[in-house]
C-alpha cells in the first residue's frame, strides 16, 4: 500500500448521533415532528419564520448541553498527531469536533453557534436565541438567521474540500448515509484521483459501493481502532 500523507474524513450525522444529537433525516422525513422543508428550506423560512427561528433556538441551546463521544475525541487525536494534509469536513453543524479538540475542522453546511445577518452578511459567534430577533452586532439590523446551510442552497467552502480531495491519500467517510449530494460524491472523486476510501458507519450505506473497503459499527468503537492503527505506523 502507498504511503498515506493527506487524508481527507467526511463525518455526517451518526458521529453526532451517539452524543444525543437527532439525525437529520430521521424516519418518516420528520425532524422532531416538524417536516424538513417546513424548518430547513429558504422557502419555509419565508413562510414562517418564527417557527423556523424558534426550532434552530431550541436546537442551539440543545447541543450546548451534549459532549463530544470518543469518535470526537479520536478524531481530535489524529488531528493533533498527523504530519501530513488533514481535513476534517463534517455535515453536522454541532461543535462536538471543536470541542473534542480538532483544529482542522471545515463546516460545509454551517454552524448553530453562529448567526448570519441577511442585511450586511456579517457571521458572528451565537449561543443564544434569534426568534425575538436581537439586532446585528455588526449593522444593528434585526435579520439575524442561523448560518446554516438548508436544502436548496449551496454548500460552504466547496474549491477549498475539492482541492483537498485531489491530493487526498486517503479519504474516509464516518456516519454518513451517502445520500446527500454533493458530499455522497466526494468518495467517487476522491477515488478517480487515487485516494484509497474507507467506510466507516453503523450500516452500509447507499455509497457503500463505492469504497475500497465498508465496515460497519459504532463511531465511537470503530473511529478509535482505526485512529489507533494509523498512529501506529
Ligand atoms: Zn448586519
Amino acid at each position: 500500500m502507498a504511503e498515506i500523507r493527506n487524508i481527507v474524513i467526511l463525518t455526517g450525522a451518526g458521529i453526532s448521533a451517539e452524543s444525543g444529537i437527532d439525525t437529520f433525516r430521521a424516519e418518516g422525513g420528520l425532524w422532531e415532528q416538524h417536516k424538513v422543508e417546513d424548518v430547513a428550506t429558504p422557502e419555509g423560512f419565508a413562510r414562517d419564520p418564527d417557527l423556523v427561528l424558534r426550532f434552530y433556538d431550541m436546537r442551539r441551546e440543545a447541543i450546548q448541553t451534549k459532549r463530544p463521544n470518543p469518535a470526537h475525541d479520536a478524531l481530535a487525536r489524529l488531528d493533533e498527531h498527523w504530519e501530513g494534509n488533514l481535513l476534517i469536513v463534517t455535515q453536522n453543524v454541532d461543535d462536538l469536533h471543536e470541542r473534542a479538540g480538532a483544529k482542522r475542522v471545515l463546516h460545509m453546511h454551517g454552524t448553530h453557534l453562529n448567526a448570519w445577518c441577511t442585511a450586511c452578511d456579517a457571521k458572528n459567534p451565537w449561543t443564544g436565541t434569534l426568534a425575538d430577533r436581537p439586532p446585528c452586532p455588526a449593522c444593528g439590523t434585526n435579520a439575524l438567521r442561523p448560518d446554516v446551510v438548508w436544502f436548496g442552497e449551496m454548500p460552504y467552502e466547496m474549491e477549498r474540500i475539492y482541492s483537498a480531495l485531489r491530493t487526498a491519500d486517503l479519504f474516509v467517510s464516518i456516519g454518513t448515509s451517502g445520500a446527500v449530494y454533493p458530499a455522497a460524491g466526494f468518495v467517487r472523486d476522491a477515488r478517480s484521483l487515487g485516494a484509497r476510501t474507507l467506510e466507516l458507519n453503523l450500516e452500509r450505506s447507499q455509497g457503500s459501493g463505492w469504497f475500497d473497503e465498508s465496515r460497519q459499527g459504532r463511531a465511537s468503537e470503530l473511529v478509535p481502532e482505526w485512529v489507533d492503527t494509523l498512529l501506529d505506523k
